[in-house]
């Protein structure tokens, strides 16, 4: 694997398993990455991505359990980070036998692990991996869509933010520009709407999601994809692809507060980071304020209970208002102090487990 160290990666970052997973009969190849379970069994999604390299896609395994582990931490959630890769082309390899085999890979792993839909695998292959294991979450007729909930995490953190900023978060008295009105845009704008927001920008890429606004809120203005940055208002919302909040764009966000679900929103945590911080703007890190999706499919665990996972949605008002408190303190950009946040949670439950309690 050229100068890529496997050992070294663990070692740095902690990971405590890496499983490699290859079914002869249905070509079910892939890897599975368990970072850290200290708080609860390891949950993230299986993604089914044609790498274009085993190297590429072990990194990108190994990238999104360690975020798992962040967000769930942050959530307040017993569950560790972890992750699925399958290597190959979606469209050829799905059938029912190739979920069945992934579901005897994770049931093999004895509750360490537990799945979910992600990128290019839905709640019909779930329902397939749930004939071989029961650690898999995101069924059908069980939590549901996640969006909504994920949308009314936004929803609060946009309130943290502006309350951060300035003093109240009376929606009725700002503005907003989202960007991307797909699954958690649409229903983030509509929260929004509800609750008398002043002002609505949106852009989009997609003319069907384009329409849907014009018709369902005509009072919602329309921008072009380029335009978004620059608009005058309180709330810029990033609810599109990640890499949006870069070099190129940061300079001309007026918005004194950021805050939307994008996953990765920060080209580079660091850099971006502080040049947010550096313009003086209130930025909600992106795993924390767009973790409802986790909250939601987390009580599915517990017994599904739609009123109890909305509500511990909402908390990530609080949760927020705790991070900016750190990064304050500290001197550090809010993404940082998020991270901080999560790892004394991993150390302080770390800490009670050294005395040994029969349960
Ligand atoms: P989605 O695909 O339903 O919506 C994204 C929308 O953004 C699409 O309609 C797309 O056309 C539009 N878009 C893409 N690039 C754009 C651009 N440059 N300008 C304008 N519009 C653009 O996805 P989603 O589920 O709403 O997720 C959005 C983000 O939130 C992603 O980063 C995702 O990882 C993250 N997220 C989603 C959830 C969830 O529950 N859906 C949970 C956590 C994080």
């Amino acid at each position: 694997m050229g100068g890529f160290s496997v050992f070294d990666s663990m070692q740095r970052y902690q990971y405590e398993q890496i499983i490699h997973l290859y079914d002869h009969a249905t070509g079910l190849k892939g890897i599975t990455v368990i970072h850290n379970t200290t708080l609860g069994p390891a949950l993230g999604g299986t993604r089914i991505w044609n790498y274009a390299s085993e190297e590429e896609a072990l990194t990108d395994c190994l990238r999104l359990a360690r975020g798992m582990t962040f967000k769930s931490a942050a959530a307040g959630l017993n569950l560790g980070g972890g992750k699925t890769v399958l290597i190959g082309d979606a469209s050829k390899l799905k059938s029912e036998a190739y979920f069945r085999a992934l579901g005897r890979y994770v049931q093999s792993l004895n509750g360490r692990y537990i799945t979910a839909e992600d990128v290019n695998t839905s709640t019909k292959d779930m329902g397939y991996v749930a004939m071989e294991t029961d650690h898999v979450v995101g069924l059908e007729g069980k939590s549901g869509n996640p969006s909504p909930v994920t949308a009314l995490g936004v929803f609060n953190g946009v309130k943290a933010g502006l309350f951060k900023k300035f003093g109240d978060a009376d929606i009725e008295k700002y503005s907003f520009a989202v960007q991307g009105a797909g699954q958690t845009g649409y229903y983030l704008i509509g929260y929004l709407l509800e609750a008398g927001a002043k002002k609505i920008y949106f852009t989009e890429l997609n003319p069907a999601h384009i329409e849907r606004m014009k018709r369902e809120h005509p009072e919602v203005v329309f921008v072009q994809p380029d335009e978004i940055y620059g608009q005058e208002v309180d709330v810029f919302s990033p609810c599109a692809l990640g890499g949006s909040l870069n070099g190129d764009t940061i300079p001309r966000i007026k918005a004194p507060v950021i805050a939307g679900s994008a996953n990765n929103a920060l080209l580079d945590e660091e850099v971006h980071g502080k040049m947010i911080m550096d313009r003086g703007i209130i930025y909600c890190p992106d795993f924390v304020i767009n973790a409802g999706g986790i909250i939601n499919v987390y009580h599915e665990i517990k017994g599904y209970n739609r009123e109890r996972a909305l509500a511990d949605a909402a908390r990530i008002y609080d949760r927020l208002l705790d991070i900016f408190d750190i990064a304050e303190r500290e001197h550090v950009p809010t993404q940082q102090a998020a991270k901080m946040f999560a790892e004394q949670r991993i150390e302080a439950v770390h800490q009670l487990q050294r005395t040994f309690i029969p349960r």
